[in-house]
C-alpha cells in the first residue's frame, strides 16, 4: 500500500509542478496511469490537445490505435503502465524543449524506480533518443537493447503510423513480439541483463 501511496503522491506532484514554463500554459499535467506494478512501461513523448483536456496519457487518435494495439496482444490499458518525456502539453504541441524534458525527467526515473519493469517501450523518436542520444529510430525499432538492467524497446509512435500507414505493419509486428519478450525477461532475472547475458542467446537481440 505504501508502493502505490508513493506512486499517488509522485502523481500529486506532477499535477502541481511548476519547475518548468509548460506549467503555464497547460489545462492538466498527465502524470501517466496503469498497473503499478506493469512490467511494461510505454513512454511517449508528452500530452496532445486531448491528453492536456482530460489529464490522462494517450486518449486521442493514436491512444486509439495504442488500445488496438495492446488488444492485439491481449494486454489492456490496466495491465502496462502508459506514460510520456514530459507531463505537460507543449504548446501547439511543438516538440518540447531540451530544458523541459530535463526538468521533467527526474519524474519518469522516479516513475520506473516505483514501478519497477522489466521492459521499457518506448514510442517514437523523441522519446529513444533521449535515452540514446543520436540514433535513428528507424533502425533500432524492434531490437529489445539492455539498459540500467531492464531492457528498452524501441518501438514507432503510434501517431507515425496513423500519418505513414506504412509504418503500421511494422508497429503491428514489434507489438507481436512483445509478448516473448516479456517472457523472456521475466524467466532470467532482469536484475542480470547484460548485453552479454543468457537473453542475447534467447535471440532477443541481434
Ligand atoms: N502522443 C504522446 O506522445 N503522448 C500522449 O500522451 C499522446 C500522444
Amino acid at each position: 500500500m505504501a508502493f502505490m501511496l508513493s506512486l499517488d503522491e509522485l502523481g500529486y506532484q506532477i499535477r502541481n509542478c511548476i519547475n518548468c514554463s509548460l506549467s503555464q500554459t497547460r489545462s492538466n499535467a498527465v502524470p501517466g496511469e496503469g498497473s503499478t506494478r506493469a512490467d511494461l512501461v510505454f513512454i511517449g513523448e508528452g500530452p496532445g490537445f486531448y491528453e492536456d483536456r482530460d489529464g490522462r496519457p494517450f486518449v486521442g487518435q493514436a491512444g486509439k490505435l495504442l488500445d488496438e494495439l495492446l488488444a492485439s496482444i491481449s494486454l489492456k490499458r490496466e495491465d502496462v503502465y502508459i506514460t510520456n518525456m514530459v507531463k505537460c502539453r507543449p504548446p501547439n504541441n511543438r516538440d518540447p524543449l531540451p530544458v523541459e524534458i530535463e526538468s521533467c525527467r527526474p519524474f519518469l526515473d522516479q516513475q520506473i524506480q516505483m514501478i519497477d519493469p522489466k521492459v521499457l517501450v518506448t514510442l517514437g523518436r523523441h522519446s529513444f533518443t533521449k535515452f540514446f542520444p543520436g540514433e535513428a529510430i528507424s533502425k533500432a525499432r524492434g531490437k529489445p537493447r539492455p539498459w540500467n538492467q531492464r531492457l528498452l524497446y524501441p518501438m514507432y509512435h503510434p501517431a507515425a503510423a496513423l500519418h505513414n500507414p506504412k509504418l503500421r505493419p511494422l508497429l503491428e509486428d514489434d507489438f507481436n513480439r512483445l509478448p516473448s519478450i516479456v517472457e523472456a525477461i521475466v524467466d532470467i532475472d532482469a536484475s542480470k541483463v547484460e548485453p552479454d547475458d543468457e537473453i542475447r542467446q534467447l535471440g532477443l537481440f541481434e
